[in-house]
């Protein structure tokens, strides 16, 4: 099983030609995951052959135009589609009242439920296979990060030794699979670990944005196969980042170095940085933390499980 990542927009603030706004899709297990929806990320999704349709969950990190202003077309778009499972939307309190009052003003008539999930630090879903934890960020307004964590599964059924043990295939092989010990007929008693081979640990993503540096935030990726985090400004422009509850693409490597991540992706540039100066976020990132990307509209990831 794998998880995949598209970056769809990198731009903060506002979008620009050929940089939409900071969003990122997961995909896993044939479910869509959207965080964050500013200007431009229909478009993206569009580029992507990404059917909006499929999104199951959309979490949105805080109410600044640059994160929700694409929400409203997003919504509306999906707004008579055929679907019977509801769509979930995670936020801060206030996204609530957002949708709902662009809902109205809109005549937006939705022929799906929305359940909408007031964000609080700490785990917002605690599935059967997978996790997401909400990391309190400091911004200019209430935000949070989202971490992404898939449970780990159990090892690979051996087929040869569950043969070679005597245990006939059926009923008791998904018993063993399923962690539970088995007694066969002639009374010996078969344990998971016989014929599981070891556990196979579960992925983590994490999508940090918008905030200033915070050194808990590493606590809470550890060990991330993928973070995505903003690298909003250069180095020498620390005090600005600090001052607007930003951060450098520094600051960003070194959460991912502490949290000892596998890769960072650096998004939420400054508009004030061309295409080419934008590898100067790289480039001091890099210096860091040496498995850096410089995400740009569209990248994709894919992470698969070590097994
Ligand atoms: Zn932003
Ligand atoms: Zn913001």
């Amino acid at each position: 099983m794998s998880l995949e990542v598209f970056v769809l927009g990198t731009s903060g603030m506002q979008p620009l030609p050929g940089r939409f706004l900071t969003s990122a899709m997961v995909r896993r297990n044939g479910e869509l995951m959207l965080f964050d929806c500013g200007e431009g990320t229909q478009v993206s999704l569009k580029m992507l052959n990404l059917h909006w349709k499929r999104i199951n969950r959309i979490f949105i990190s805080h109410m600044h135009a640059d994160h929700v202003t694409g929400l409203p077309g997003l919504l509306m778009l999906s707004s008579q589609v055929d679907r019977t499972e509801p769509l979930y939307i995670y936020g801060p309190d206030m996204l609530k009242e957002y949708i709902d009052a662009n809902r109205r003003i809109l005549d937006m008539y939705i022929n799906y439920e929305i359940r909408f999930v007031p964000v609080k630090p700490g785990l917002i879903i605690d599935d059967e296979d997978f996790t997401v934890e909400a990391v309190p960020l400091l911004h200019t307004k209430p935000c949070f990060g989202y971490v992404l964590t898939e449970k780990d599964r159990a090892g690979e059924f051996s087929v040869e030794n569950a043969k070679a043990l005597g245990i006939p295939c059926g009923p008791m092989w998904g018993q063993l699979q399923r962690g539970m010990s088995v007694e066969l007929d002639d009374g010996r008693v078969i344990e998971p670990s016989q014929v599981l081979g070891n556990p196979r640990r579960g992925v983590k993503f994490a999508y940090i944005t918008d905030t200033m540096y915070l050194g808990y935030i590493a606590d809470h990726v550890k060990d991330a196969d993928l973070l995505l985090c903003e690298g909003m400004f250069t180095r020498d422009l620390a005090q600005d980042a600090y001052e607007k509850k930003h951060m450098t693409s520094s600051q960003a490597a070194t959460i991912a170095l502490n949290a000892g991540a596998k890769k960072l992706g650096l998004i939420h540039y400054s508009p004030r940085y061309t295409d080419k100066e934008l590898n100067l976020l790289k480039d001091e990132a890099h210096e860091i933390f040496e498995n850096t990307v410089l995400c740009r509209d569209r990248y994709s990831f894919e992470i698969n499980n070590p097994d």
